[in-house]
């Protein structure tokens, strides 16, 4: 693979809550595996890129939101791989840059703005590869078949025993490539970021053949506070408190609302 990769621990956590119930709590570090393209998303970039690469493609091409983590790791990655980037932004461009889209530009990312209502329709379309010249196309969120097989990967290194897993869901791909690599013995539990997420469960059979079949897995749909990067101010003590308590770096977007789920 020739994006980077840094070994990453796990660290178990305790408190009171977690001893009441009887149970015991494992964090995979996996944010730390790269600097800037970490976690789940360097997993989803991993087969993604190798084809980019192996099939001589120039320029990768993607689409995403003003603060989307997953353009920023795009940007970082076809910097190091000495690919060109395309980010197709939805929404108006906004002066000065907010701080990721500044970041992106800076890394050598193309900036492309198209309306809200616009980008809905377009993002799915090859509309921007035919008029970019066919750069290597990924997914909003990066959600693929590839991702999937790269998350799938992940599953694989997972050596301690556990019987349960969760993590937050918001395009899909990574829960289906947990559900592809893991035996089904394991339970996983999703915790979707969005509101209404219930369509969710469709993205997922397209993504993992296996998850229609599969009965290790379920959403749970009730942590959202509010909606995709909403949050709340019970939601922020959580993860001040969780910071303080385990000295672990939560977010409000993705893992703070799959830690306050579980
Ligand atoms: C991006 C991200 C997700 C969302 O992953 P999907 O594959 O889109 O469901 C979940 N958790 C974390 C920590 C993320 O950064």
């Amino acid at each position: 693979m020739p994006l980077q990769y840094q070994e990453t621990p796990i660290q178990e956590i305790c408190d009171g809550e977690i001893q009441r119930a009887g149970v015991r709590v494992i964090i995979k570090r996996e944010d730390l595996n790269h600097a800037l393209v970490s976690g789940n998303k360097w997993w989803k970039l991993k087969y993604n890129l190798e084809e980019a690469v192996q099939r001589n493609f120039k320029t990768i091409l993607t689409f995403g939101g003003a603060y989307s983590n997953h353009i920023l790791a795009i940007a970082v990655a076809a910097h190091e791989l000495n690919l060109k980037s395309i980010g197709v932004i939805r929404g108006e461009e906004t002066l000065p840059l907010n701080p990721i889209l500044s970041f992106v530009k800076n890394q050598g990312m193309d900036l492309v703005y198209v309306s809200r209502s616009a980008y809905r329709s377009e993002k799915t379309s090859d509309k921007y590869a035919k008029k970019f010249g066919n750069p290597y196309c990924i997914p909003e969120g990066g959600s693929n078949l590839l991702a999937v097989r790269g998350v799938a990967d992940f599953a694989l290194t997972l050596n301690c025993h556990f019987d349960y897993i969760c993590c937050a869901v918001g395009t899909g791909g990574t829960i289906s490539g947990l559900i592809e690599g893991l035996s089904d013995e394991k339970k996983i539990i999703g915790f979707p970021v969005l509101k209404g997420a219930e369509f969710l469960k469709q993205d997922i059979y397209k993504l993992s053949a296996k998850s229609k079949h599969a009965s290790n897995w379920e959403l749970m749909c009730n942590y959202h506070f509010g909606g995709y990067a909403k949050t709340t101010s019970q939601l922020n003590a959580f993860i001040d408190d969780f910071r303080t308590m385990h000295n672990i770096p939560l977010e409000y977007i993705y893992t703070g609302k799959m830690m306050a789920g579980s």
